[in-house]
């Protein structure tokens, strides 16, 4: 589609980051576009209305900057959804599974109820370990998981598979 040409075209390619072997996919030149980075929030935006999200999730750090202008433009609250360590208050923690070791992240327990339906926002899905993380962790608040929106899904490496059983049926959309 044409929303997906322009987003894409905003997307930089950088070689052998963090490491040797990996293609990452860098978003600042879409971050930095007010059309691009406008399209994007709006886009969002109706994910969230049409899943009949009641707050938005945004993962640390690039989840946080695509997720508070949709979480405003649909009206509605805005989690953090954070590495451990940083949120100041009573938190729930998930650790999963890196490559190599192991990570955590954390909400504050208080901001999501049982009446909650929640859309989680992250710029990438590659390998799924982080969006399903967060999912376990919503639901452990007591929380509905809407449904998880992504910029980009980086198919090869089976995330949208890996998630299946944790979403449940809701859905995963990738622009
Ligand atoms: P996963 O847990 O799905 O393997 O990795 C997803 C997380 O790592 C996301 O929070 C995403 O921001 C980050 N990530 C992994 N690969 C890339 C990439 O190529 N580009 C960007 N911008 N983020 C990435």
């Amino acid at each position: 589609t044409d929303i997906s040409a322009l987003l894409l075209s905003r997307i930089r390619d950088v070689a052998d980051y963090p490491e040797p072997g990996v293609m990452f996919k860098d978003i600042t030149p879409l971050l930095a576009d007010p059309e691009a980075f406008t399209a994007l929030s709006d886009a969002l935006a109706g994910i969230a209305r049409s899943t009949g999200a009641t707050k938005v999730v945004g993962l640390e750090a690039r989840g946080f900057i695509l997720g508070a202008p949709v979480a405003v433009r649909a009206g509605l609250g805005f989690i953090p959804v954070r590495k451990a360590g940083k949120l100041p208050g009573a938190t729930l923690s998930q650790a999963y599974d890196l490559e190599y070791g192991s990570a955590e992240i954390e909400v504050h327990a208080e901001d999501l109820t049982r009446d909650d339906r929640v859309l989680v926002v992250d710029d990438v899905l590659a390998t799924g370990g982080t969006a399903e993380a967060s999912v376990q962790l919503i639901r452990r608040a007591g929380a509905e998981v809407a449904g998880l929106a992504v910029l980009m899904e980086l198919g090869f490496l089976g995330g949208r598979a890996r998630l299946e059983p944790a979403l449940a049926g809701a859905p995963l959309e990738a622009l």
